[in-house]
């Protein structure tokens, strides 16, 4: 496995080694992290969150709601076509990816899938 090691990314050379979980260049010391698999793969960015209809979600987007939804605490449900502003995406509890304020209700988080951006 060792004579699979990547050459140095600073010098080119080919005599690195593995100190730990570092990579290490004998020729100009520079310590690195070896990627993880193919460095093509690894590099995918950001996690896309679309919403119910496939469009990309993007911080402080203006979504509508599409379907009523129960508010734990609240008689009152969230009803179709609420608008929501100023959303945050996050990584929430469970499936909720949308951190955001909803008139009424106050802050909460849903799912991407519940709404559809305006
Ligand atoms: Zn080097």
């Amino acid at each position: 496995m060792t004579d699979t090691l990547p050459p140095c990314p600073e010098c080119s050379s080919v005599y690195t080694y593995e100190m730990g979980a570092l990579l290490v260049c004998p020729e100009c010391a520079h310590e690195w992290e070896p990627a993880e698999g193919d460095p093509a793969e690894a590099s995918d960015g950001p996690r896309e969150i679309r919403d119910a209809v496939g469009n990309v979600l993007q911080d402080g987007d203006t979504v509508t709601v599409v379907k009523d939804l129960k508010v734990k605490g609240s008689a009152t449900a969230i009803k179709v076509g609420t608008k929501v502003r100023g959303i945050r995406l996050v990584d929430g509890v469970g499936d909720h990816d949308i951190d955001c304020k909803v008139d009424g209700f106050g802050p909460m988080q849903l799912k991407s899938s519940v709404v559809k951006k305006v």
